[in-house]
């Protein structure tokens, strides 16, 4: 439980963190609010010789509207995406997801940035962004880039980041005025990581699906975009059984491994299911 020695380097701005990143190479690693790194480091899965803190840049924190999106700097805590009223009005699927993540004390230090750089199936906010559409801004070496969500997550802690890179903000265009939104969470207890989850962003239309787009957290190695699903329900009142067209398209895609949350056949049905609930809900919201 006692990590390996490790050097701590507090940099002032995202210029000096990417020059330290570059200068020490693939010993060093970001640290954001550490709550999935330092256990890590604790387990001995990971011994980055040094951590880069990006805790004393200022420049990744806030949440700004800009034209149509809203821009989230990465150090943004999961806390405050809970108490953001811009958010609360414009994108409440956030907080209701911040709010499903571990507990108080996890929220308090524990980042939107490493929540959705950290490439870890469990996460819950990549399936959101990939609902949402929502782009990545990285730094790095050679200068900034953007990332689409939907092209970021290449297996189980792989990303499209290079070395030395880091995500220094989260883009998220705002859905129309009246969109319903839900986030469905299948976990064990309060605190845990979900079996299967299901987002859904959705609009409506005389009573029928005008647009729907659907992300699926833990069911698969990466979160997954589940775009034939939401086709499934595009141009329908939502009844039984365009709902489950899409909870089978879902199912479809699902590829869980069998673990201590239960086997794959069971987590890949609440995969599923996850979806019917979701879809409901969000239908419920929507105007
Ligand atoms: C008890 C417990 C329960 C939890 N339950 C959940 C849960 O239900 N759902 C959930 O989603 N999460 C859960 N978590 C994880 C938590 O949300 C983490 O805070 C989150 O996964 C990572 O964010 P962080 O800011 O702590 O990042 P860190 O732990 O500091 O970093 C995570 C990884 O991302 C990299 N990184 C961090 N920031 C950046 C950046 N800006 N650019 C590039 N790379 C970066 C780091 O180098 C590291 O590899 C839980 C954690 C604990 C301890």
């Amino acid at each position: 439980m006692i990590p390996g020695a490790f050097a701590y380097h507090r940099p002032k701005s995202v210029k000096e963190a990417v020059a330290m990143l570059a200068d020490l190479g693939e010993d060093a690693r970001p640290l954001a609010g550490g709550h999935s790194l330092i256990p890590m480091m604790k387990l001995r899965l990971a011994a980055p010789a040094h951590l880069i803190d990006l805790g004393g840049i200022s420049d990744l924190r806030g949440i700004r509207a800009e034209g149509a999106d809203i821009v989230i700097g990465a150090m943004t805590t999961q806390h405050e995406l809970i108490g953001d009223a811009t958010l609360a009005a414009k994108l409440p699927i956030l907080r209701e997801t911040a709010l499903l993540i571990a507990d108080p004390q996890v929220r308090y230090v524990g980042t939107l940035g490493g929540n959705v750089a950290n490439g870890d199936p469990g996460n819950d906010m990549p399936a959101v962004m990939l609902c949402l559409g929502a782009t990545y801004h990285v730094a790095g070496k050679g200068g900034e880039r953007k990332i689409a969500a939907r092209d970021f997550y290449e297996g189980a802690y792989m990303t499209a980041l290079e070395p030395g890179e880091v995500v220094t903000a989260i883009r998220i265009p705002v859905p129309p005025a009246g969109h319903g939104s839900a986030y469905e969470k299948l976990k064990r207890k309060v605190g845990d990581y979900a079996t299967a989850a299901a987002a859904v962003i959705l609009t409506m239309n005389g009573g029928r699906i005008a647009t729907c787009s659907i992300g699926l957290t833990n069911v698969a190695e990466t979160p997954l975009w589940a775009e034939e699903a939401a086709k499934g329900v595009a141009g329908s009142a939502l009844d039984a059984a365009a709902i489950k067209k899409a909870a089978t398209a879902a199912e479809a895609i699902a590829a869980p491994a069998s673990d201590n949350r239960g086997p794959a056949l069971y987590r890949k049905k609440m995969a599923g299911v996850m979806v019917a609930r979701a879809l409901a809900r969000a239908k419920s919201r929507a105007a």
